[in-house]
């Protein structure tokens, strides 16, 4: 496909192509909505088979971006950057800096962040160039490392779902089977032991698995038997589409909340689930955290701030949870349907203005 022809597949406001011959970079920055405030996230560094599954993973991610920042209630757009190539070939100042330069080019339609090949350190070179960066570390006024907030998001949305389904926000002597014990899954076993939950997890990582065992009492299990575990709570956060035609049927849980990006497969799993009688609390609602802990950069970070907007993913879930029981439709459908409202009502807003 060309790529007007892959771009006009989608819904986006534009695509902007950019090349530093002399470092040899190759990017592409999607925008696919600045109707809630200008498109914020991360730029994915990543060595593609060809230019025509750059496009289409950043024109994916960056509608995904819309719809988070929108779930959220964040005043902030969608937008997303792949830059084309091997980093460990590729990922020199020179390249960062050009890289810089185009992001500045767009005038703020795009901030940049951390993301799958990029780096804290790689952020401070951008934003010799350019302001419209975030991620940065604390000590250079930035928010730092999202994932102790993506944490904290997913332990709020474990909480709603329990008082969804059993009226408490108590997590003590509650099941959680967690996949994935890197640095989100590693922050949330710390914070549900504090709770007194039993925990489950598992990780190709043996390392992972020994801390979450040793220092928070989880117990271990194969990583091919973690969704099966019986458990009021399975929390995938290792990598996407762990909920599929294969594993659903094999869930043993009474709900599915946790931090990674697309977990379901296809979109019918959405209806797997419900058949099944799984609640499941949508990804890009869950995993906010990260992103909501970025825009609170806004007007000067601190961790007080940032810990009151994350908190607020309990209410955010709880509103989707009620509204897919309401309209009958599956809470993938509903998360999509609150942001969707809030984007038209903000560009209805602009259009009035
Ligand atoms: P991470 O790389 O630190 O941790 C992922 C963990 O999953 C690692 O310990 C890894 O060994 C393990 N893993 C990988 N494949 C596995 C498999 N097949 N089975 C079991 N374990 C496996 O990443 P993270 O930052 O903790 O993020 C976890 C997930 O949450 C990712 O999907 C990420 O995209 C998503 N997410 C993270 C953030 C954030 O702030 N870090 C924000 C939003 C979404």
């Amino acid at each position: 496909m060309g790529v007007f022809e892959t771009i006009g597949t989608e819904t986006h406001e534009s695509v902007h192509f950019g090349e530093d011959k002399a470092s040899g970079l190759r990017a592409i920055i999607a925008i696919h909505s600045t109707a809630l405030g200008p498109s914020l996230g991360g730029t994915r560094f990543y060595n593609y088979p060809d230019e025509d599954a750059a496009l289409v993973d950043v024109l994916r991610l960056s509608k995904g971006m819309t719809y988070k920042a929108a779930a959220a209630g964040l005043a902030q757009g969608g937008g997303k950057a792949v830059i084309v190539g091997d980093p460990s070939e590729l990922a020199h100042d020179d390249l960062f800096r050009a890289y810089g330069r185009f992001i500045d080019g767009l005038a703020g339609r795009y901030i940049t962040a951390e993301d799958v090949g990029t780096t804290v350190a790689n952020m401070e070179i951008i934003a010799t160039q350019t302001s419209f960066v975030s991620g940065l570390p604390v000590g250079s006024g930035g928010s730092g490392d999202p994932s102790p907030a993506t944490a904290r998001g997913v332990l709020a949305s474990i909480r709603a779902v329990s008082n969804h389904l059993w009226n408490t926000d108590s997590l003590h002597g509650r099941r959680i089977a967690i996949k994935g014990v890197g640095k989100v899954g590693i922050a949330l076993v710390e914070m549900l032991a504090d709770d007194g939950a039993e925990i489950v997890v598992a990780d190709v990582n043996d390392r992972a698995t020994e801390v979450a065992s040793s220092q928070f009492g989880a117990k271990v299990v194969a990583v091919e038997d973690i969704h099966r575990v019986e458990c009021d709570v399975f929390s995938p956060c290792a990598l996407g589409s762990d909920l599929n035609e294969t594993t659903i049927p094999e869930l043993a849980c009474t709900s599915v909340a946790g931090s990674a990006n697309n977990q379901l497969a296809v979109e019918e799993d959405a209806d797997r689930l419900a058949e099944r009688g799984i609640l499941y609390a949508p990804d890009f609602v869950v995993n906010a955290g990260g992103i909501i802990n970025i825009a609170a950069e806004t007007g000067g970070y601190n961790l007080e701030k940032a810990n009151g907007m994350v908190d607020r993913i309990y209410e955010n879930l709880t509103e989707i949870l009620q509204a897919s029981d309401t309209l009958g439709v599956t809470t993938e459908h509903a998360a999509a349907h609150v942001a969707e409202s809030r984007i038209e009502a903000a560009r209805k807003q602009g259009d009035e203005s």
